[in-house]
């Protein structure tokens, strides 16, 4: 029934290419289209963490107090160097607006339905597609050196438990070592969240494109889409450095670049970049078992096979792809202050992407207002790859019209017109 359809995909990263590979589940014919390689957005470098335990948003109750003041210096984990621009603005004030616990929680449950459908689609995909992306179920540990934070936290981890049914075990001072032995003797703490898993992800993408290379798709890097010609609620065209393409269906799947297209799909999509940076290097001598979150300077460490990755960091600078040498040493400074053993001088790779930020904390995906044909697939934040599987399996049940696995209301973009 669906054979004939034909599908382009715009953007070649998590969201884009499992977006395709959904499609083609339910027969659509697709084609990627990526301005640079498959993959070389957000989803090359990040910390590959698998986490059902990130349910709750980053706006919450007393974040704006708490969090917001810090933001402004140069060397936070978070970070908005001062700059005129009325889009950023206006997305700060709306994100005050949802740090209040009604808000948070209604957020979770949307977050929530995500993460744990892609915890059980992953498992399905990397079953029928063997794909070999060095995946660890080893869960992921937060760990504190404040113990009055440690305790503090142990509130959100009963919330966890008890709205979600996201399991956490505390280890208390010591234990911790104990249960991680690459930390420095001295941390106050840290919990466990034994549910969470943790890939490469650059080998995730390559497998995810090899799967839908395998079932058909035309994959086209190097093609930049420069405008997309609507007409009647149609789109009709999208125009690109390779000339002018058409098909039955289009997804825009670019990421924090998404809100370039807003104005001719007649809808807001107010995604801000959230600059992130990452140090790839060989596995350490003394490489830890355990992903960790350091939690007072939210630097996660990622333990894989063939590497060994401290990131994260989140900077509001706009579309700058600038390496910030501030915020790679703060990735330095917290893994020396965390772990028993130095990182090397000279690493593989340092490297900066733009998590797609929506003030809300949930991704759009949606039918684009103006364009029946369109669908909008773009705002993962600081969660895209745990949530790609979900987020592609909706895509998909939404332009063949089938009953979605999860409800698709709080994704929509409508919410932005409220
Ligand atoms: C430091 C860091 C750590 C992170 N850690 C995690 C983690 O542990 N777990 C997790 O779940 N998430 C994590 N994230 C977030 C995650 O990386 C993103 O949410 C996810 O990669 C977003 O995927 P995407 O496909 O939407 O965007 P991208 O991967 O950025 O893909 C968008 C693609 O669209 C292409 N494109 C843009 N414009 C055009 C155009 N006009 N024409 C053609 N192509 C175009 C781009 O070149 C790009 O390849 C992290 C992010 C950062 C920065």
């Amino acid at each position: 029934m669906s054979e004939h359809r034909s599908a382009i995909v715009i953007g070649g990263g998590l969201i884009g290419c499992s977006s395709a590979w959904y499609l083609q589940q339910h027969g659509w014919h697709v084609t990627v289209l990526e301005r640079d390689r498959i993959g070389s957005g957000a989803s090359h470098g990040n910390c590959g963490f698998v986490c059902p335990s990130h349910a709750l948003p980053l706006s919450g109750p007393g974040v704006v107090t708490k969090t917001l003041p810090s933001l402004f210096k140069s060397d936070a984990a978070l970070s908005i160097p001062w700059r005129f621009d009325p889009s950023l603005w206006k997305w700060l004030f709306r994100f005050s607006r949802e740090c209040s616990t009604e808000r948070m929680l209604r957020t979770a449950v949307a977050r929530n339905a995500l993460l744990a459908s892609s915890m059980r689609l992953y498992r399905e995909f990397m079953a029928s597609e063997r794909v070999e992306c060095e995946w660890q179920d080893r869960g992921l540990l937060l760990v504190y050196k404040s113990k009055r934070d440690f305790d503090n936290y142990g509130a959100t981890a009963e919330l966890l438990q008890r709205e979600f049914s996201i399991p956490s075990t505390p280890y208390v001072g010591e234990d911790v070592q104990r249960l991680e032995s690459t930390l420095r003797t001295g941390m106050a703490g840290g919990w466990h969240f034994t549910g969470d898993a943790h890939v490469r992800p650059d080998r995730l993408m390559s497998g995810l494109r090899s799967a839908i290379e395998r079932n058909g798709a035309e994959v086209r890097e190097h093609v930049e889409v420069n405008s997309l010609r609507i007409e009647s609620n149609r789109l009709t065209a999208v125009e690109t450095s390779a000339g002018s393409m058409t098909a039955d269906l289009v997804v825009l799947a670019t990421g924090a670049e998404a809100p370039r297209f807003a104005k001719p799909l007649g809808c807001r999509i107010p995604i801000q970049p959230g600059k992130g940076y990452s140090l790839t290097m060989p596995p350490l001598r003394n490489q830890p078992r355990i992903p960790m979150i350091f939690e007072e300077h939210h630097v996660a460490v990622t333990p894989m096979d063939s590497a060994f990755r401290v990131g994260s960091t989140m900077e509001f600078t706009g579309y700058d792809r600038t390496l910030n040498r501030r915020r790679l040493a703060l990735l330095r400074r917290s893994a020396a202050e965390h772990l028993s053993e130095p990182l090397p001088e000279v690493v593989d790779e340092e490297w900066s992407g733009w998590r797609p930020m929506v003030y809300d904390g949930l991704p759009c995906i949606d039918r684009a207002p103006a364009a029946s044909n369109v669908i909008v697939a773009a705002g993962n934040g600081m969660i895209g790859l745990a949530t790609a599987p979900a987020t592609g399996k909706l895509v998909a049940e939404l332009a063949s019209e089938e009953q979605p696995h999860l409800d698709p209301a709080p994704y929509s973009l409508a919410r932005f017109l409220r």
